[in-house]
């Protein structure tokens, strides 16, 4: 199998991101479109027939119809048009790895650059904010039946969102003091400011929704305690995935050595971290470079990536691999750690090993071979390992809810019920460390499921699973 190929940005395209992106300091990085930019990039859509940019977004937003509302200057019917579908454009447009989703399926990028949607959902959403404008949509007369959400993450909000406009009271129930989830605690604040989380917020409470924050849920109170004893007919599991996968190589206990949501969760709930002057960052998604940029924020000064792969095959954004070169930071690519080795319980270097491509899998995805007698040191006061995460199961310990061998929750997959009828699962608990979108997405399966339940109706009627969003 051919290894699968990855542009480089065009330099038009890193021009304007350079414009759009302008870093002004470390708290708020990303400028926006402009009005007169965000006008004459929507020009550059074709409004297809088919519009393609609509089959890749997870949640299958209206892209012409809000691109053609934009390039009219009707920003607020703009806003609208992307409300029918998505709980949470703010959040959506910002964090979305928009060049493997709608920008990566625009017929624009065939011969060029695609449509900068993600930029243009969020021109409209930031008019919004700034504007002042409402952005609650008008719920229904209350029903007796309330649903429970453990979670404040996309998907719950995403659940909460639309339940509560049919008329289902709903009680989120976070363990953390912050709204948001994953949004709040592992997104640092430069790429999702707390007010475009807050906004979203208020469109909830605005409906009806109530939020309990610092409960967890097995712990304060169990699932079986919710619908006994609270009176809650269905809950909705979306716990995220907020437990950090190890490296599992010697030394990782050392002082020194972190994991990078825990990080990310110290430093997003205000905890002055300092990690010393280098630190190396281990992965190649969204989350190490969060870190990697993180660490310079709060006072590294040469902070380096270990990938084992190359840049073709890095999982995080381009956009986010560009500000991470443009902050210069450095990426160690075909480098893998063996073992951390300490002096007096503390960390002071990592044994790497150098890798090469190997033969690559169906999706043209190399396999990291291991180069023998290739190993090298690099000293380091903090290591931060973001490999990938895991699902907390303290909610469900006190019942029986069925699982799959990667620990998320087993759901059916058009319905996303699990075991337990009254109890439905999504977001990253049941697909795994995946993006807002497709939690949204998810949010969206989970409220038409559990209204149907409150109903007594069929769950499967006339519903269909789509392709992207289900894995
Ligand atoms: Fe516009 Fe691209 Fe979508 Fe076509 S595929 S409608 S050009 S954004």
């Amino acid at each position: 199998m051919k290894p699968k190929e990855r542009l480089a940005i065009p330099r038009q395209k890193a021009n304007e991101l350079d414009i759009a992106y302008r870093i002004t300091n470390f708290e708020e990085v990303t400028a926006g479109f402009d009005e007169d930019t965000a006008i004459r990039e929507a020009n550059r859509c074709l409004q297809c027939k088919k519009p393609t940019c609509r089959e890749g977004c997870p949640i299958g937003n209206n892209i012409p119809g809000f691109i053609e509302k934009l390039r009219e200057g009707k920003f607020e019917e703009g806003y609208w048009i992307i409300r029918q579908t998505s709980s949470l454009p703010a959040v959506c447009s910002r964090v979305c790895p928009h060049e493997f989703q709608c920008e990566g399926s625009c017929v624009r990028g065939k011969k060029g650059e695609p449509v900068a949607i993600g930029m243009l959902e969020r021109f409209l959403v930031d008019w919004m904010v700034r504007s002042n404008r409402n952005m609650a949509m008008p719920c229904a007369l209350p029903k007796n039946k309330k649903v429970a959400i453990i979670g404040s993450g996309p998907a719950g909000m995403t659940t909460a969102y639309h339940l509560a406009h049919e008329g289902y009271p709903c009680t989120i129930f976070e363990s953390l003091p912050l709204f948001g989830g994953m949004l709040a605690v592992g997104i640092p604040p430069y790429r999702l400011p707390r007010n475009i989380i807050n906004a979203e917020f208020d469109a909830l409470k605005n409906c009806g929704v109530t939020v309990e924050n610092n409960i967890t849920i097995g712990k304060d109170i169990t699932i079986p305690q919710l619908k006994d004893e609270k009176d809650f007919s269905a809950v909705f599991v979306s716990v995220g995935a907020h437990n950090s996968r190890k490296l599992g190589i010697e030394g990782e206990d050392l002082q020194g050595v972190m994991h990078g949501v825990d990080y990310l969760r110290r430093v997003c709930l205000g905890e002055k971290m300092n990690l010393g002057s280098k630190v190396v960052v281990v992965g190649g998604g969204n989350v190490a470079i969060d870190v990697a940029r993180t660490a310079l924020r709060t006072g590294s000064k040469d902070v380096f990536i270990l990938y084992r792969r190359t840049k073709q095959e890095m999982p995080a954004a381009m956009a986010e691999i560009h500000h991470l070169e443009e902050e210069g930071v450095h990426v160690e690519f075909l480098a893998a750690p063996v073992k951390i080795h300490g002096a007096n319980g503390r960390l002071t270097k990592i044994e790497c090993q150098r890798m090469q491509l190997g033969d690559c899998d169906a999706s043209g995805r190399c396999r990291p071979v291991v180069v023998e007698g290739s190993n090298f040191m690099i000293e380091a006061d903090a290591i931060i390992a973001a490999v990938s995460q895991n699902i907390d199961h303290t909610a469900d310990r006190s019942l029986e809810v069925a699982t799959t061998k990667w620990g998320t929750y087993a759901v059916d997959p058009l319905t996303l019920q699990t075991s337990v009828p009254w109890i439905f699962a999504g977001g990253d608990a049941v697909l795994g460390p995946q993006t807002a979108a497709k939690a949204v997405y998810q949010g969206k399966v989970a409220a038409e499921s559990i209204k149907r339940y409150l109903e007594g109706t069929d769950l499967h009627a006339g519903r269909m699973v789509r392709e992207c969003e289900s894995s």
